[in-house]
């Protein structure tokens, strides 16, 4: 059953509204996303914490998790898949290890306003009759429908994936679609006609509006592009950056690294307190965005490179350059030993590792130990309510530091 929202004020890391707290969603065995639904939140944060104390409270302190206010609807990027069911156009998520749609027909996590513009696509579909790709056959049109929104600025991306470049009619179709949903303000259609689980394909068309939308975050105003990472939960996402940047103890001296720094947000609030901060990211798109974000914010102290985090490390160690603090987070398969390498044998006076997978962070932390570095101590975040998922930052630094 749908459950009623509250607009009581909430305490940090509890739910306010008791229809609220114990969540429980339909779809859950099917979907598999939200392991959680159905359990309290207080509970749900406690098997987090438990979760990274065992991977880590043997090698250094653990602090207690730090809830959400806000533990539904929280999902600022939703992706819909499009399929058929006894001939009618269904969207929602592929069925746990498969690719058999189930359809959504509302979400506990995401966006509100993401799930009724997925619905308005889906309606929208069945009169522009456009077909859901069908993968086995190789017949239809729409693959997956994203949504991303910007919850400060109120800014809203559709993406619509095709599996073709041919979208007739799209124009009109574009047109109704603004007319139900006038809070989109860009809409791109993105090509993937490859049999991959990747949603995006690598060509796109803006059909309406910039192609990207800009959010706010500790102050900051970032662009994001329809590829590029942006963290899921900005509200929990401003807490977790703000320890990281107290963790990285910068003076205003320090040549920081932000490694892995998708569009530049982790980066750009440590310029505040750095000296200057070079970024590296593997995705070019992002670093195009992070290069127009640290103009749009006025950050001269700041220069991006796409490139591999390692083989950037390893080029910088040649040429002398020796980062004083590495800011470092990747994606959930961790980092590598070679870049960890790397970065002890720069010698920065402190590492602060930001991890969406407290395993890959262990099991890097150890790698860590074998150049003399240790955690210190880790802080984690509950960026994914309902969900298994935990963010961790943690501090490292030499053993004899
Ligand atoms: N720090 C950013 C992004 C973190 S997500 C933020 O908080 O928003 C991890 C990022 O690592 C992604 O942007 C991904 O494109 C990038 N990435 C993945 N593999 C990489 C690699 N080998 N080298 C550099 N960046 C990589």
């Amino acid at each position: 059953m749908r459950p009623g929202r509250s607009e009581e004020k909430r305490t940090e890391g509890q739910t306010a509204a008791p229809e609220e707290k114990k969540a429980g969603c339909p779809y859950k065995k099917k979907c598999g996303g939200c392991v959680y639904s159905g359990m309290e939140y207080p509970e749900q944060l406690k098997r987090k914490e438990q979760a990274v104390k065992k991977l880590l409270s043997g090698k250094g302190i653990v602090h207690p998790i730090t809830g959400a206010e806000q533990p539904l609807y929280y999902r600022n990027k939703v992706t819909a898949s499009f399929g058929f069911r006894n001939g009618k156009l269904i969207a929602g998520v592929y069925e746990k290890n498969s690719h058999r749609v189930v359809n959504i027909d509302h979400c506990l996590i995401q966006d509100e306003r993401a799930d009724r513009i997925i619905h308005v696509i889906r309606d929208l579909c069945v009169s522009f009759k456009i077909k859901a790709f069908d993968e086995d056959s190789g017949f239809g049109l729409l693959r997956h429908v994203m949504v991303r929104t910007a919850r400060k600025t109120g800014q809203v991306m559709v993406i619509l994936v095709t599996a073709s470049p041919m979208f007739p009619g799209s124009r009109n179709f574009v047109k109704a679609l603004r007319e139900k949903c006038p809070e989109i303000t860009t809409v791109i259609q993105n090509i993937n006609s490859l049999r991959t689980s990747m949603v995006l394909g690598n060509r796109e068309k803006v059909l309406f509006g910039k192609g990207y939308i800009e959010d706010e975050l500790c102050g900051l105003r970032f662009r994001i592009s329809s590829g590029s990472f942006y963290q899921v939960n900005p509200e929990q996402t401003e807490k977790l950056y703000e320890k990281a940047i107290e963790l990285a103890g910068l003076t205003g001296k320090e040549l920081v690294l932000d490694a892995y720094c998708g569009v530049g947000t982790i980066g750009m609030i440590a310029s505040r307190d750095a000296r200057e901060v070079i970024g590296v990211e593997l995705n070019a798109d992002a670093v195009k965005d992070a290069e127009a974000n640290a103009k749009t914010n006025g950050i001269g102290n700041i220069g991006f490179y796409a490139n591999d985090a390692g083989a950037f490390l390893e080029d910088l160690s040649e040429e002398g350059v020796k980062p004083d603090v590495v800011l470092m987070d990747p994606p959930r398969t961790g980092s590598t030993p070679e870049f960890i390498k790397s970065v002890c044998g720069a010698k920065p006076k402190r590492v602060v590792y930001v991890s969406c997978n407290p395993e890959t962070l262990a099991r890097d932390v150890d790698v860590f130990r074998r150049y003399n570095y240790r955690m210190e101590e880790a802080w984690p975040f509950d960026n994914f309510p309902l969900t298994e998922h935990v963010e961790t930052v943690a501090l490292l630094k030499p053993v004899n530091g």
